[in-house]
């Protein structure tokens, strides 16, 4: 579970190549990170994965079977949005419930999940609060536990913390990082900050344009960066 290949995937959106192609190897279990300056495509590559965007061309193999044209339900993949996707009107339970209860799910069922989810999360003590009562450290959490309860095989983060002011930023990198180490599955990672990029990922993808500049470990990138760009992007001393 959780394996991720693209073969020569590319979007066009009008005239413009937003990703010429690429092809990228994801191996279950790892933290990759997608880092690059605004406006490369980092979003843009994470919404093709999730069936959210359709390829312009390519194939995209999910636990080595081709999900190009599978919908975004149907590919065993969740995305965790920005805190303020939250339902406000909604209890901390009801929220984390709510793609338990799209699927059909039963109430049993549902109610175990979001136990599970909210211990993993330590939230078990506010699945009563609606989201304006929490902290927004807690309403990140709670916008992973709606992703948690999936048991998808991949998480895709798009820039989840870029909301959170910079402590907070520090905290939740921290805990998402400890949720990899337990949870052990497959996270997609896209920030355009380098110190998230370097501090979390085992693999760094470096995005610029639409192409992939280089990929690699923080330390491959730090020590031996390809070319100009990822050295002044990650940077590292050449
Ligand atoms: P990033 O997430 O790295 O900031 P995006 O993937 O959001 O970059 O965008 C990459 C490029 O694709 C930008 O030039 C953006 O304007 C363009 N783009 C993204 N989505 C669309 C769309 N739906 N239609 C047209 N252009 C788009
Ligand atoms: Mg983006």
């Amino acid at each position: 579970m959780g394996s991720i290949t693209l073969k020569n995937v590319s979007k066009v959106f009008g005239a413009h190549a937003v990703i010429p192609s690429i092809d990228l190897d994801i191996t279950d279990g790892e933290f990759v990170v997608f880092v690059g300056p605004s406006g490369c495509g980092k979003s843009t590559l994470l919404r093709l994965i999730a069936g959210l965007e359709d390829v312009s061309d390519g194939e995209i193999v999910i636990d080595g079977r081709n999900a190009t044209e599978l919908p975004p339900a149907k590919r065993g993949l969740s995305m965790v949005f920005q805190s303020y996707a939250l339902y406000p009107h909604m209890s901390v339970r009801s929220n984390i419930a709510f793609p338990l209860k799209m699927a059909g799910e039963d109430k049993a069922t549902i109610d175990k999940k979001v136990q599970d989810a909210a211990r993993v999360l330590n939230l078990t003590d506010y699945l009563d609060r609606k989201p304006r009562q929490l902290s927004g450290g807690q309403r990140q959490r709670v916008a992973i536990g709606r992703a948690i309860v999936r048991q998808p095989g991949a998480f895709l983060f798009d820039e989840p913390l870029s909301n959170l002011d910079a402590a907070l930023r520090v905290n939740m990198r921290l805990e998402i990082s400890q949720l990899h180490q337990q949870l052990k599955t497959t996270m997609v990672y896209v920030t355009h900050d380098q110190v998230e990029a370097m501090t979390m990922a085992d693999k760094i993808v470096v995005l610029n344009r639409g192409r992939i500049e280089q990929v690699g470990s923080p330390l491959d990138l730090y020590r031996r960066p390809d070319n100009l760009f990822v050295a002044g992007f990650i940077g590292s001393p050449r």
